[in-house]
């Protein structure tokens, strides 16, 4: 929301906004009927063009969501107004129609809807006192054909609504393809990163752990030392982890070569290996499967991406809990579903996935969904996630099915 805001062209939009601020003086001075007696009419009129001048010229400098809200219903008192104070400019019906049209130019869904609602109210409001109480006196031209102004108010509005439906959704697809773009840059920076910085450490690594293994064997140190010694050992293999996670996503800078990998057999086989991994927690692996389904892929990659996404929901789960995988295949793509009732993630958590070093947990890693994002991303796929928190997770994989040996 707040990225086209800020990019208003400040120049076009004080020229336009000039030029309607001079047109609303010119209404207020310039023939208008009730300029030359001073009555509260023109005093209300008078106040509201102000009003709605200051919070044109304020509003690229605030910007904020209660000055969006002021200016709606500043200018909607204000074109009401008008209507209700020049009755034979018959023309204003064409403001009050066009009102809501103001906050599509703010790109707020709850603006927009709630000014739809206000102008239906009112209009409603204003043609019901025609008919009971005016009777073609002040409104002629509204009460002659009543029938064809109140249909073309309603499809006034539906224009309206359809030109809003049609910007908001263009807009946001554009934040979403911004976001992926932001995405995949974070993920090969860090890709390059991680080829450097690795190697770097991964050398004198071994050689300091190779030397606690010598000592830790050696009859020279007494046991209190070598407890030291094993505890050193254990927190290197965790360095070594971390640094054999971060330069398989270095990979993609080499091109690897694609397979057509049979998803039920991966499935399968990442399923038994995980579900001797689950006993010990008491977690369980149900897998939903109907035929044989391919991609173009590496069977290897493929499996490291659900090991990942299934162990996170196996330890996202209560004890005793089970996780359920479906796999199907839909308009020439596989979609693998990992299903879990666990703690759930809120929006902030799901966005921040994908981070390096993001991790809730004492243990983690924090690139397990990093290496995941990156395997679908090579591979044309996408990863999808609904996640309510304390309610649990659908992790959704999807990529393009194989050609050949389709489900
Ligand atoms: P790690 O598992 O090492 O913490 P990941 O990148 O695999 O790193 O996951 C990052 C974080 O995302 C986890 O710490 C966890 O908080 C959250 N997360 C991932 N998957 C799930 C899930 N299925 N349910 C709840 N939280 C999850
Ligand atoms: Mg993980």
């Amino acid at each position: 929301m707040i990225i086209k805001h800020s990019n208003i062209n400040l120049k076009l939009y004080y020229s336009t906004v000039v030029v309607g601020i001079i047109i609303m003086f010119i209404g207020l001075f310039v023939g208008n009927s009730r300029s030359h007696q001073f009555n509260l009419g023109i005093i209300v009129h008078g106040v509201l063009v102000v009003c709605f001048t200051l919070c044109l010229i304020l509003y690229p400098i605030y910007k904020s969501q209660l000055l969006r809200i002021v200016m709606m219903i500043v200018a909607t008192t204000y074109f009401y107004t008008i209507f209700l104070l020049y009755p034979y400019t018959w023309s204003n019906f064409i403001f009050l129609c066009l009102i809501p049209a103001m906050s599509i130019l703010f790109f707020d869904k709850r603006l927009f809807y709630f000014s739809l609602f206000l102008n239906a109210l009112l209009v409603f409001s204003i043609f019901s006192y025609i008919i009971l109480v005016d009777q073609e006196e002040v409104f002629p031209y509204i009460a002659k054909d009543m029938v064809g102004n109140v249909i073309n108010f309603i499809g006034s509005q539906v224009i309206l609504f359809y030109i809003f439906y049609l910007t908001y959704r263009r807009l946001k697809k554009q934040e979403l393809y911004y976001e992926q773009i932001k995405h995949s840059e974070r993920l090969k920076t860090t890709g390059q990163l991680a080829a450097a910085v690795a190697h770097e450490i991964r050398n004198p690594l071994t050689v300091v752990k190779g030397f606690l293994q010598l000592y830790e064997r050696d009859p020279s140190y007494n046991e209190d030392n070598k407890r030291h010694f094993s505890l050193m050992i254990n927190e290197l293999d965790t360095a070594e982890k971390v640094i054999s996670q971060f330069l398989s996503i270095a990979k993609p800078e080499k091109e690897t070569e694609t397979e057509l990998v049979n998803v039920k057999l991966v499935l399968q086989s990442v399923t038994d290996l995980l579900n001797s991994y689950g006993h010990l927690h008491d977690h369980n692996i149900i897998l939903n499967m109907g035929e044989e389904c391919y991609i173009d892929a590496s069977t290897i990659e493929l499996k490291q991406l659900l090991i990942n996404i299934i162990k996170n929901a196996m330890e996202a789960s209560k004890l005793g809990d089970s996780v359920e995988i479906t796999a199907e295949s839909k308009n020439g793509f596989i979609y693998i579903h990992v299903i879990d009732t666990g703690e759930g993630m809120t929006k902030e958590e799901i966005d921040s996935l994908g981070t390096p070093f993001y991790s809730l947990k004492s243990r983690g890693t924090g690139l397990g969904m990093m290496i995941c994002f990156n395997i679908v991303a090579k591979y044309k796929g996408a990863i999808d996630i609904d996640s309510e928190k304390g309610k649990g997770t659908t992790v959704t994989i999807r990529f393009p099915a194989a050609k050949e040996g389709n489900c």
